[in-house]
């Protein structure tokens, strides 16, 4: 049997509720390598870059072999861009390809542009008109509950293509996750790390549109947007979002 195992990692709240986030993960492993994985995550949250974590939850749960779902990896490919400008003009190009309207599109760069701290999801917005339609207000809609079907595999073909690392290989597990749930039109990222200024926007009809740069070094602040069609029920799509667990493969 498969289980969940997740951490999350907070600095200065009251037992984990408030304070600063500091680290976060989840891994969909064998039953027999819930221990590993877990000594990893706590490492990992007790060495984490953004301070000293002073709350740590891990979290394991069995995963009932029929709840669980599949689809492709996205297929990644990376667009030119040298400078923010060139990498936003990019991104609205990918977006409107993959379907976005140019108000939505720009209703979406508008959205991320206004945020003054990063939200711990993302937004949802129509594909069409650009209005947002979770209510989740600051937190947003939070994608849980994936992992790449054959870990070590899916390791080993990101490390050959030059795109080792947490980063890539958490975002390209969560953007397959996104694109393939029934209602997306496309998803548009950029990473809330000051470093990481690596973005892109994600599709089924487009791949995984990596863009070099979408922010400027040293901003904190970075979002996620999900563009959903028309009549996409809210509440269905939230609860595959959250709920919903998804093992992503990856097609040699
Ligand atoms: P990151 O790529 O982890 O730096 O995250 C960038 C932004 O994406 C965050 O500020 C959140 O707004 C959003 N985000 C991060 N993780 C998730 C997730 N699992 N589901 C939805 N949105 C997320």
């Amino acid at each position: 049997m498969l289980c969940s195992v997740k951490m999350r990692a907070s600095l200065g709240g009251r037992r984990g509720v408030g304070g600063k986030h500091i680290s976060g993960a989840e891994r969909i492993v064998p039953e027999e390598a819930a221990e590993e994985t877990a000594a990893a995550m706590l490492r990992r949250a007790r060495t984490h870059e953004r301070g000293r974590a002073d709350f740590i939850q891990i979290r394991v749960e069995l995963v009932p072999p029929g709840s669980i779902r599949t689809c492709p990896l996205l297929p990644v490919s990376t667009r030119d861009a040298r400078t923010v400008e060139e990498g936003r003009a990019a991104a609205r190009d990918e977006l409107l390809r993959a379907g976005v309207s140019p108000a939505a599109a720009d209703a979406g760069f508008a959205a991320l542009e206004a945020l003054t701290d990063s939200m711990r999801g993302a937004m949802v917005l129509d594909s069409e008109t650009g209005r947002r339609l979770d209510d989740m207000g600051e937190r947003g809609v939070r994608c849980t509950n994936m992992d790449a079907a054959d870990s070590a595999g899916y390791d080993r073909f990101m490390a050959a293509r030059g795109l080792g690392g947490d980063h890539p290989r958490e975002a390209l597990v969560l953007a397959s996750k996104v694109a393939y749930a029934p209602g997306t039109a496309a998803e548009l990222c950029w990473s809330d790390d000051p470093r990481y200024v690596t973005g892109y926007v994600g599709s089924a009809a487009r791949g995984y549109r990596r863009i070099p740069v979408l922010k400027e070094a040293g901003d904190p602040v970075g979002g996620r947007i999900f563009f959903v069609r028309p009549g996409t029920d809210m509440e269905q799509y939230i609860a595959y979002m959250q709920e919903q667990t998804v093992l992503v493969e990856v097609k040699p």
